[in-house]
Protein backbone atom coordinates (compact mmCIF):
# COMPACT_ATOMS: atom_id res chain seq x y z
CA UNK A 1 0.00 0.00 0.00
CA UNK A 2 1.05 3.55 -0.73
CA UNK A 3 2.76 5.48 1.71
CA UNK A 4 0.91 9.15 1.99
CA UNK A 5 2.60 11.85 3.91
CA UNK A 6 0.35 15.43 4.58
CA UNK A 7 2.62 18.19 5.39
CA UNK A 8 1.01 20.48 7.85
CA UNK A 9 -1.33 20.29 11.01
CA UNK A 10 -3.67 22.69 10.30
CA UNK A 11 -7.34 21.76 9.93
CA UNK A 12 -7.25 21.11 6.37
CA UNK A 13 -4.40 19.00 6.64
CA UNK A 14 -5.76 17.03 9.80
CA UNK A 15 -9.03 16.80 7.96
CA UNK A 16 -6.99 15.26 4.66
CA UNK A 17 -5.31 12.62 7.33
CA UNK A 18 -8.62 11.82 8.58
CA UNK A 19 -10.63 11.39 5.21
CA UNK A 20 -7.59 9.11 4.06
CA UNK A 21 -7.24 6.93 7.23
CA UNK A 22 -11.11 6.53 7.76
CA UNK A 23 -10.77 4.98 3.83
CA UNK A 24 -7.86 2.54 5.01
CA UNK A 25 -5.16 4.76 3.48
CA UNK A 26 -1.71 4.49 4.75
CA UNK A 27 -1.38 7.83 6.37
CA UNK A 28 1.32 10.28 8.22
CA UNK A 29 0.96 13.94 8.86
CA UNK A 30 4.17 16.11 9.70
CA UNK A 31 3.21 19.30 11.68
CA UNK A 32 6.64 21.34 12.41
CA UNK A 33 4.96 22.90 15.33
CA UNK A 34 1.56 21.61 17.13
CA UNK A 35 -1.56 20.77 15.56
CA UNK A 36 -3.05 24.07 14.88
CA UNK A 37 -0.64 26.27 15.39
CA UNK A 38 -0.84 28.15 12.19
CA UNK A 39 -3.78 30.03 11.01
CA UNK A 40 -6.20 27.57 12.55
CA UNK A 41 -5.68 28.88 16.19
CA UNK A 42 -6.08 32.47 15.02
CA UNK A 43 -9.23 32.12 13.04
CA UNK A 44 -12.91 33.84 13.67
CA UNK A 45 -14.98 30.48 14.03
CA UNK A 46 -16.81 31.19 10.84
CA UNK A 47 -18.46 28.53 7.85
CA UNK A 48 -20.47 30.26 5.34
CA UNK A 49 -22.50 29.00 2.14
CA UNK A 50 -22.89 32.35 1.37
CA UNK A 51 -20.45 32.93 -1.99
CA UNK A 52 -21.17 34.24 -4.96
CA UNK A 53 -19.98 31.58 -7.67
CA UNK A 54 -21.54 27.40 -8.29
CA UNK A 55 -18.23 26.24 -7.19
CA UNK A 56 -18.08 28.20 -3.99
CA UNK A 57 -21.82 27.56 -2.77
CA UNK A 58 -21.84 23.59 -4.12
CA UNK A 59 -18.43 22.85 -2.22
CA UNK A 60 -19.19 24.76 1.39
CA UNK A 61 -22.65 23.16 1.21
CA UNK A 62 -21.53 19.89 1.46
CA UNK A 63 -18.68 21.29 3.92
CA UNK A 64 -21.63 22.18 5.98
CA UNK A 65 -23.03 18.67 6.06
CA UNK A 66 -19.75 17.22 7.20
CA UNK A 67 -19.71 19.69 9.91
CA UNK A 68 -23.05 19.00 10.73
CA UNK A 69 -22.36 15.27 10.66
CA UNK A 70 -19.07 15.13 12.34
CA UNK A 71 -19.43 17.59 15.19
CA UNK A 72 -22.50 15.36 16.27
CA UNK A 73 -20.54 12.28 15.77
CA UNK A 74 -17.22 13.30 17.84
CA UNK A 75 -18.82 15.77 20.00
CA UNK A 76 -17.31 19.31 19.47
CA UNK A 77 -19.47 22.50 19.15
CA UNK A 78 -20.59 23.61 15.69
CA UNK A 79 -23.78 26.15 16.07
CA UNK A 80 -25.97 26.68 12.66
CA UNK A 81 -26.49 30.38 14.21
CA UNK A 82 -26.41 31.90 10.74
CA UNK A 83 -24.56 34.51 8.87
CA UNK A 84 -26.06 37.61 8.67
CA UNK A 85 -24.74 40.24 5.86
CA UNK A 86 -25.94 43.86 6.53
CA UNK A 87 -26.70 45.57 3.45
CA UNK A 88 -26.65 49.60 2.84
CA UNK A 89 -27.16 50.26 -0.70
CA UNK A 90 -28.79 49.90 -3.60
CA UNK A 91 -25.94 48.42 -5.03
CA UNK A 92 -24.73 46.42 -2.57
CA UNK A 93 -28.60 44.74 -2.64
CA UNK A 94 -28.60 44.14 -6.18
CA UNK A 95 -25.38 42.07 -6.04
CA UNK A 96 -26.76 40.12 -3.16
CA UNK A 97 -29.67 39.42 -4.91
CA UNK A 98 -28.08 37.91 -7.65
CA UNK A 99 -25.79 35.66 -4.96
CA UNK A 100 -28.84 34.69 -3.19
CA UNK A 101 -30.67 33.44 -6.37
CA UNK A 102 -27.57 31.28 -7.25
CA UNK A 103 -27.35 30.36 -3.24
CA UNK A 104 -30.94 29.24 -3.64
CA UNK A 105 -30.42 27.32 -7.18
CA UNK A 106 -27.87 25.03 -5.37
CA UNK A 107 -30.30 24.59 -2.11
CA UNK A 108 -28.59 26.81 0.70
CA UNK A 109 -31.59 28.49 1.77
CA UNK A 110 -30.75 32.07 2.04
CA UNK A 111 -33.10 35.06 2.20
CA UNK A 112 -33.16 38.86 1.98
CA UNK A 113 -34.72 40.44 4.69
CA UNK A 114 -35.32 43.48 6.17
CA UNK A 115 -33.68 45.88 8.88
CA UNK A 116 -35.96 45.31 11.11
CA UNK A 117 -35.62 40.83 11.11
CA UNK A 118 -32.33 41.57 11.39
CA UNK A 119 -32.37 43.30 14.40
CA UNK A 120 -34.63 40.45 15.99
CA UNK A 121 -32.32 38.01 14.42
CA UNK A 122 -29.09 40.60 15.99
CA UNK A 123 -30.90 42.58 18.97
CA UNK A 124 -27.86 44.49 19.76
CA UNK A 125 -26.84 45.37 15.91
CA UNK A 126 -27.35 49.03 15.30
CA UNK A 127 -29.61 49.21 12.37
CA UNK A 128 -29.68 53.19 11.63
CA UNK A 129 -28.24 52.80 8.17
CA UNK A 130 -28.94 49.31 7.16
CA UNK A 131 -31.76 48.84 3.95
CA UNK A 132 -31.51 45.23 3.93
CA UNK A 133 -29.49 41.91 5.09
CA UNK A 134 -28.47 38.48 3.64
CA UNK A 135 -29.89 35.87 5.97
CA UNK A 136 -28.56 32.32 6.19
CA UNK A 137 -29.45 30.36 8.80
CA UNK A 138 -27.77 27.15 8.22
CA UNK A 139 -24.40 28.99 8.12
CA UNK A 140 -22.55 28.72 11.48
CA UNK A 141 -19.21 28.65 13.54
CA UNK A 142 -17.19 26.00 15.09
CA UNK A 143 -14.69 25.96 17.82
CA UNK A 144 -11.58 25.83 15.64
CA UNK A 145 -9.41 24.01 18.86
CA UNK A 146 -11.65 21.02 19.52
CA UNK A 147 -12.36 20.77 15.87
CA UNK A 148 -9.11 20.20 14.60
CA UNK A 149 -8.21 18.32 18.16
CA UNK A 150 -11.35 16.04 17.27
CA UNK A 151 -10.51 15.21 13.61
CA UNK A 152 -6.78 14.75 15.12
CA UNK A 153 -7.97 11.94 17.19
CA UNK A 154 -10.23 10.12 14.97
CA UNK A 155 -7.41 10.38 12.36
CA UNK A 156 -5.25 8.87 15.00
CA UNK A 157 -7.94 6.33 15.67
CA UNK A 158 -8.13 5.12 12.01
CA UNK A 159 -4.66 4.45 12.12
CA UNK A 160 -2.95 8.13 10.41
CA UNK A 161 0.59 8.16 12.04
CA UNK A 162 0.58 12.19 13.58
CA UNK A 163 3.99 13.80 14.44
CA UNK A 164 4.26 17.21 16.18
CA UNK A 165 7.24 19.17 16.14
CA UNK A 166 8.36 17.50 12.70
CA UNK A 167 9.62 19.55 10.32
CA UNK A 168 9.46 18.30 6.53
CA UNK A 169 13.05 19.93 5.45
CA UNK A 170 13.01 18.41 2.02
CA UNK A 171 11.30 16.05 -0.56
CA UNK A 172 13.18 13.29 -2.53
CA UNK A 173 11.86 13.43 -6.04
CA UNK A 174 13.70 11.11 -8.44
CA UNK A 175 12.49 11.27 -11.80
CA UNK A 176 9.36 13.22 -11.75
CA UNK A 177 8.35 10.43 -8.56
CA UNK A 178 8.78 10.82 -5.03
CA UNK A 179 10.84 9.04 -2.65
CA UNK A 180 10.47 10.04 0.42
CA UNK A 181 10.60 13.58 2.82
CA UNK A 182 13.74 14.81 5.07
CA UNK A 183 12.17 15.77 8.38
CA UNK A 184 14.54 17.07 11.74
CA UNK A 185 13.82 13.80 12.74
CA UNK A 186 15.17 11.74 9.79
CA UNK A 187 14.02 10.35 6.73
CA UNK A 188 10.84 8.93 6.00
CA UNK A 189 9.74 6.69 2.48
CA UNK A 190 6.86 8.22 0.76
CA UNK A 191 5.00 6.86 -2.41
CA UNK A 192 2.35 10.20 -2.44
CA UNK A 193 2.51 13.93 -0.78
CA UNK A 194 0.31 16.78 0.09
CA UNK A 195 1.12 19.80 0.68
CA UNK A 196 -1.35 21.20 3.16
CA UNK A 197 1.34 24.01 4.60
CA UNK A 198 -1.08 27.05 3.25
CA UNK A 199 1.32 30.39 4.36
CA UNK A 200 4.08 27.93 3.65
CA UNK A 201 2.78 26.17 0.79
CA UNK A 202 5.63 27.87 -1.57
CA UNK A 203 8.07 26.83 0.29
CA UNK A 204 7.10 23.22 0.35
CA UNK A 205 6.67 23.90 -3.72
CA UNK A 206 10.24 24.83 -3.40
CA UNK A 207 11.93 21.94 -1.55
CA UNK A 208 9.53 19.30 -4.26
CA UNK A 209 11.28 21.44 -7.48
CA UNK A 210 7.69 22.19 -9.18
CA UNK A 211 9.03 24.53 -11.92
CA UNK A 212 5.61 27.05 -11.83
CA UNK A 213 5.00 29.49 -9.06
CA UNK A 214 1.87 28.67 -7.49
CA UNK A 215 1.35 32.92 -6.57
CA UNK A 216 0.45 32.08 -2.46
CA UNK A 217 1.50 34.86 -0.44
CA UNK A 218 1.12 35.23 3.26
CA UNK A 219 -1.20 37.93 4.43
CA UNK A 220 -1.17 39.52 8.27
CA UNK A 221 -4.94 39.62 9.36
CA UNK A 222 -5.59 40.65 13.05
CA UNK A 223 -8.59 39.78 15.19
CA UNK A 224 -9.46 40.93 18.96
CA UNK A 225 -11.65 39.41 21.86
CA UNK A 226 -13.80 40.83 24.30
CA UNK A 227 -14.35 40.26 28.40
CA UNK A 228 -17.16 37.08 27.84
CA UNK A 229 -21.04 38.39 28.06
CA UNK A 230 -24.21 36.75 28.60
CA UNK A 231 -24.26 33.78 25.92
CA UNK A 232 -26.23 34.33 22.96
CA UNK A 233 -26.07 38.26 22.90
CA UNK A 234 -24.76 38.30 19.36
CA UNK A 235 -25.78 34.94 17.76
CA UNK A 236 -25.32 34.75 13.98
CA UNK A 237 -21.71 35.98 12.25
CA UNK A 238 -22.40 39.71 11.56
CA UNK A 239 -20.60 41.26 8.47
CA UNK A 240 -20.49 44.52 7.35
CA UNK A 241 -18.67 45.45 4.19
CA UNK A 242 -19.27 49.10 4.65
CA UNK A 243 -17.15 49.20 7.82
CA UNK A 244 -13.83 48.19 6.06
CA UNK A 245 -15.29 44.16 6.06
CA UNK A 246 -15.97 43.88 9.77
CA UNK A 247 -17.00 40.72 11.04
CA UNK A 248 -18.66 40.20 14.89
CA UNK A 249 -19.66 36.94 16.80
CA UNK A 250 -20.03 35.79 20.38
CA UNK A 251 -17.98 32.57 20.74
CA UNK A 252 -18.72 29.49 22.59
CA UNK A 253 -17.24 30.68 25.60
CA UNK A 254 -18.76 33.99 25.75
CA UNK A 255 -16.59 36.69 24.11
CA UNK A 256 -17.15 38.57 21.28
CA UNK A 257 -14.67 37.92 18.75
CA UNK A 258 -14.58 40.20 15.74
CA UNK A 259 -12.12 42.28 12.82
CA UNK A 260 -11.54 44.62 9.81
CA UNK A 261 -10.24 43.88 6.64
CA UNK A 262 -7.18 45.65 7.57
CA UNK A 263 -4.38 44.02 6.18
CA UNK A 264 -0.36 43.74 5.53
CA UNK A 265 1.62 42.22 3.44
CA UNK A 266 2.42 40.02 1.87
CA UNK A 267 4.37 39.11 4.93
CA UNK A 268 5.70 36.27 7.64
CA UNK A 269 5.70 38.92 10.34
CA UNK A 270 2.82 38.40 12.84
CA UNK A 271 3.17 41.33 15.52
CA UNK A 272 -0.38 42.67 16.30
CA UNK A 273 0.23 46.79 15.01
CA UNK A 274 -1.69 49.88 16.85
CA UNK A 275 -3.17 51.20 14.05
CA UNK A 276 -5.50 48.52 14.02
CA UNK A 277 -6.19 48.68 17.38
CA UNK A 278 -7.48 52.16 17.20
CA UNK A 279 -9.25 51.32 13.76
CA UNK A 280 -11.11 48.43 15.15
CA UNK A 281 -11.70 49.98 18.38
CA UNK A 282 -13.62 53.20 15.96
CA UNK A 283 -15.21 50.80 13.63
CA UNK A 284 -17.16 47.84 15.29
CA UNK A 285 -19.02 49.73 17.65
CA UNK A 286 -20.25 51.70 15.07
CA UNK A 287 -22.42 48.22 14.22
CA UNK A 288 -22.54 46.80 17.57
CA UNK A 289 -22.79 49.62 20.02
CA UNK A 290 -22.55 47.74 23.12
CA UNK A 291 -18.91 47.17 22.36
CA UNK A 292 -17.98 50.38 23.30
CA UNK A 293 -18.45 49.03 26.87
CA UNK A 294 -16.37 46.27 26.19
CA UNK A 295 -12.99 45.22 27.10
CA UNK A 296 -10.83 44.01 24.75
CA UNK A 297 -9.17 41.33 26.20
CA UNK A 298 -6.34 40.17 23.42
CA UNK A 299 -5.33 40.78 19.98
CA UNK A 300 -3.60 38.70 17.55
CA UNK A 301 -2.36 37.86 13.99
CA UNK A 302 -2.69 35.07 11.65
CA UNK A 303 -2.24 34.51 7.79
CA UNK A 304 -4.61 34.67 5.25
CA UNK A 305 -2.51 32.80 2.27
CA UNK A 306 -3.63 34.99 -0.09
CA UNK A 307 -3.85 33.52 -4.06
CA UNK A 308 -4.90 36.69 -6.80
CA UNK A 309 -8.70 35.64 -7.14
CA UNK A 310 -8.73 34.39 -3.26
CA UNK A 311 -9.60 30.88 -4.22
CA UNK A 312 -7.32 28.07 -2.89
CA UNK A 313 -4.91 25.91 -4.82
CA UNK A 314 -6.33 22.33 -4.68
CA UNK A 315 -5.55 19.37 -6.94
CA UNK A 316 -2.40 17.31 -8.47
CA UNK A 317 0.80 18.70 -9.75
CA UNK A 318 1.16 17.69 -12.61
CA UNK A 319 5.04 17.43 -13.20
CA UNK A 320 5.56 15.44 -9.88
CA UNK A 321 3.51 12.19 -9.47
CA UNK A 322 1.67 12.09 -6.61
CA UNK A 323 2.28 15.57 -5.60
CA UNK A 324 -1.04 17.23 -4.53
CA UNK A 325 -1.78 20.71 -2.83
CA UNK A 326 -4.71 22.06 -0.88
CA UNK A 327 -3.25 25.61 0.17
CA UNK A 328 -3.82 29.01 -0.54
CA UNK A 329 -7.08 29.47 1.63
CA UNK A 330 -7.54 33.47 1.10
CA UNK A 331 -9.20 33.75 4.71
CA UNK A 332 -11.82 30.95 4.68
CA UNK A 333 -9.65 27.61 4.84
CA UNK A 334 -11.66 26.64 8.37
CA UNK A 335 -15.18 26.65 7.08
CA UNK A 336 -13.85 24.85 3.71
CA UNK A 337 -11.85 22.06 5.23
CA UNK A 338 -14.21 19.07 5.85
CA UNK A 339 -15.19 19.33 2.31
CA UNK A 340 -11.46 20.02 0.75
CA UNK A 341 -10.28 16.62 3.00
CA UNK A 342 -12.78 14.93 0.72
CA UNK A 343 -11.38 16.23 -2.17
CA UNK A 344 -8.14 15.24 -1.72
CA UNK A 345 -9.20 11.41 -0.14
CA UNK A 346 -10.99 10.65 -3.35
CA UNK A 347 -8.72 12.34 -6.05
CA UNK A 348 -5.90 10.33 -4.76
CA UNK A 349 -8.06 6.90 -4.26
CA UNK A 350 -10.18 7.15 -7.06
CA UNK A 351 -8.66 10.29 -9.46
CA UNK A 352 -11.56 12.38 -9.58
CA UNK A 353 -14.15 13.86 -7.38
CA UNK A 354 -17.76 15.01 -7.36
CA UNK A 355 -17.43 18.32 -6.21
CA UNK A 356 -16.03 20.96 -8.63
CA UNK A 357 -12.35 20.59 -7.38
CA UNK A 358 -11.75 22.22 -11.38
CA UNK A 359 -12.10 25.81 -9.91
CA UNK A 360 -9.26 25.36 -7.97
CA UNK A 361 -6.97 24.12 -10.44
CA UNK A 362 -3.66 25.35 -9.33
CA UNK A 363 -2.29 25.79 -12.98
CA UNK A 364 -5.03 28.44 -13.33
CA UNK A 365 -2.53 31.47 -12.80
CA UNK A 366 -0.25 30.25 -15.04
CA UNK A 367 -2.61 29.90 -17.59
CA UNK A 368 -3.52 33.54 -16.69
CA UNK A 369 -7.26 32.04 -15.91
CA UNK A 370 -8.23 33.80 -12.63
CA UNK A 371 -11.44 32.79 -10.91
CA UNK A 372 -14.14 35.29 -10.17
CA UNK A 373 -12.96 36.90 -6.79
CA UNK A 374 -14.22 34.48 -3.52
CA UNK A 375 -16.03 36.52 -1.87
CA UNK A 376 -13.11 36.85 1.51
CA UNK A 377 -14.52 37.36 5.29
CA UNK A 378 -14.69 36.27 7.77
C1 LIG B 1 -7.78 36.62 11.97
C2 LIG B 1 -8.22 35.48 11.10
C3 LIG B 1 -9.58 35.19 11.02
C4 LIG B 1 -10.02 34.12 10.20
N1 LIG B 1 -11.35 33.81 10.18
C5 LIG B 1 -11.78 32.74 9.47
C6 LIG B 1 -13.15 32.33 9.50
O1 LIG B 1 -13.98 32.94 10.19
N2 LIG B 1 -13.52 31.26 8.77
C7 LIG B 1 -12.63 30.57 8.00
O2 LIG B 1 -13.01 29.61 7.31
N3 LIG B 1 -11.32 30.91 7.98
C8 LIG B 1 -10.88 31.97 8.69
N4 LIG B 1 -9.55 32.31 8.66
C9 LIG B 1 -8.64 31.57 7.78
C10 LIG B 1 -8.27 30.21 8.38
O3 LIG B 1 -7.64 30.42 9.62
C11 LIG B 1 -7.31 29.48 7.43
O4 LIG B 1 -7.76 29.52 6.10
C12 LIG B 1 -7.18 28.01 7.83
O5 LIG B 1 -6.84 27.90 9.19
C13 LIG B 1 -6.14 27.34 6.97
O6 LIG B 1 -5.88 26.05 7.48
P1 LIG B 1 -4.62 25.27 6.97
O7 LIG B 1 -4.65 23.94 7.61
O8 LIG B 1 -4.56 25.33 5.49
O9 LIG B 1 -3.39 26.17 7.45
P2 LIG B 1 -2.67 26.31 8.87
O10 LIG B 1 -3.60 26.21 10.01
O11 LIG B 1 -1.81 27.52 8.78
O12 LIG B 1 -1.77 25.02 8.88
C14 LIG B 1 -0.60 24.86 8.14
C15 LIG B 1 0.38 24.13 9.03
O13 LIG B 1 1.53 23.74 8.29
C16 LIG B 1 2.60 23.69 9.18
N5 LIG B 1 3.85 23.66 8.40
C17 LIG B 1 4.33 24.63 7.59
N6 LIG B 1 5.49 24.26 7.03
C18 LIG B 1 5.76 23.01 7.50
C19 LIG B 1 6.83 22.09 7.28
N7 LIG B 1 7.87 22.38 6.49
N8 LIG B 1 6.79 20.90 7.93
C20 LIG B 1 5.75 20.59 8.76
N9 LIG B 1 4.72 21.44 8.99
C21 LIG B 1 4.72 22.62 8.36
C22 LIG B 1 2.42 24.94 10.02
O14 LIG B 1 3.11 24.89 11.25
C23 LIG B 1 0.90 24.99 10.17
O15 LIG B 1 0.45 24.46 11.40
C24 LIG B 1 -9.07 33.36 9.46
C25 LIG B 1 -7.71 33.64 9.56
C26 LIG B 1 -7.27 34.69 10.38
C27 LIG B 1 -5.79 34.96 10.48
Amino acid sequence: MSDIVVIGGGIVGVSIAHELAKRGENVTLFEKRYIGSGSTFRCATGIRQQFGDEANIQVMKRSVELWKKYSEEYEFPFDQTGYLFLLYSEEEVEDFKKNIALQNKFGVPTRLITPEEAKEIAPLINIDEVIAASWNPTDGKADPFFAVTAFARKAKEYGAKIYEYTEVKDILVEKGEIKGVKTNRGFFKADIVVNAANAWAPLINIMAGIPIDIPIRPYKHQSIITQPIERGSIKPMVISFRHHDAYITQTHHGGVIGGIGLEYGPTYDLTPTYEYLKEVTKTLPQIVPALKNLRILRMWAGYYAKTPDSNPAIGRIEEIDQLYIAAGFSGHGFMMSPAVGEMIAELIIKGRTHLPIWWYDPYRFERGELREKAIQMG
